[in-house]
């Protein structure tokens, strides 16, 4: 068994700096050594490389900020992840924003076409570009608070990857590259608490499986993740994508994360998830994003580092006995 991290020091998805950093992070910790320890061949020979183009090169593309830049990069990552998969690797993307799931998703589906995405956060990450724009139009007669605290809510990819994966909202040339080729009933959702209005309108308009945190509370994690796989993989032969938002977990749990939500997932239903989706067998691709070591004082980065690289751990097979 041979993983391949795929580190993407990426931030273009959204306005915080420091989310670059995530994949840094998790490296420094050991993650790599965490990983040869579970008896895992491990393949990392730097951070992905990309091309940068400058803001000034990149106006936004109607609503979309830097669509330049994030369509790249994911197109890039896109075929990283393709080439792991292709040769039977465990691609583990670190993000990064989570906007790069447009690549990781298309890069694993690029190879297994029938492969489902369990997508675990407190946010859908579903916005079209009109929906974005119609949460801007409600939003200003609230607060100017949108554009300083709610990256969201303006135009910013990470709130849209999936979206662009199911080839919804309009259509942008940037993003040829990507084909929708995720089918609705191919993704759950775990953890959700911060779904914008445009948002559950399109969870509901296409049928989207979605277990929120009201969810977890009303039937405990176990019953969750065995209904989200039922969902999904009822017949458990289907290979997974599980693309994880540390920001699924409760603040206290991961604090440095650009966009936290109180009610979180604890440490515990976070692991249970990835231990639960290890044991299948199915696993192909993982993502592990939105570290932002930027964010918060050292305690809490170093928290929030470690509890992404145990997360890792758990998905690629760490027990508990
Ligand atoms: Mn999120
Ligand atoms: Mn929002
Ligand atoms: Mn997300």
């Amino acid at each position: 068994k041979t993983a391949a991290i795929v580190g993407c020091p990426f931030s273009g998805g959204q306005p915080r700096v420091g989310v670059d950093k995530g994949p840094i992070h998790l490296i420094d910790a050991g993650l790599v050594n965490q990983l040869v320890t579970l008896g895992w061949k491990v393949n990392f020979d730097g951070h992905h490389q990309f091309e940068d183009i400058k803001a000034e090169d990149d106006p936004p593309i109607g609503i979309l900020k830097n669509p330049r830049l994030v369509s790249r990069v994911s197109e890039s990552v896109a075929k990283a992840v393709t080439g792991h998969v292709s040769k039977g690797h465990l691609p583990i993307t670190l993000g990064g924003d989570h906007s790069l799931a447009m690549g990781t998703i298309s890069g694993t589906m690029n190879i297994h076409p029938n492969a489902c995405v369990v997508w675990v956060d407190a946010h859908a990450d579903i916005n079209t570009a009109e929906s974005t724009d119609s949460g801007i139009a409600s939003i200003k007669f609230v607060s100017a608070q949108c554009f300083s605290q709610q990256p969201g809510c303006t135009g910013n990819i990470h709130g849209m990857p999936v979206s662009f994966l199911l080839g919804i909202g309009s259509k942008f040339s940037e993003y040829a590259w990507l084909k929708p080729l995720l089918k609705a009933e191919r993704l759950v959702y775990i953890g959700l608490r911060d779904v914008d209005a445009g948002e559950k309108r399109i969870l509901r308009e296409n049928n989207i499986k979605a277990f929120s945190m009201h969810e977890v509370d009303k039937y405990g994690i176990g019953k969750v993740v065995e209904m989200a796989l039922n969902h999904v993989n009822p017949n458990r032969d289907l290979p997974i994508h599980l693309s994880f938002d540390v920001d699924a977990l409760d603040p206290s749990v991961a604090p440095s994360t650009g966009t936290p939500v109180r009610g979180g997932l604890t440490f515990r239903e976070g692991h249970y998830i990835c231990e639960a989706i290890s044991e299948t067998g199915l696993l192909v691709a993982l993502d592990m994003m939105e570290v932002n070591p930027a964010l918060a004082d050292d305690a809490s980065v170093k928290k929030t580092v470690a509890v992404g690289c145990s997360l890792v751990r758990s998905a690629l097979g760490e027990t508990l006995l």
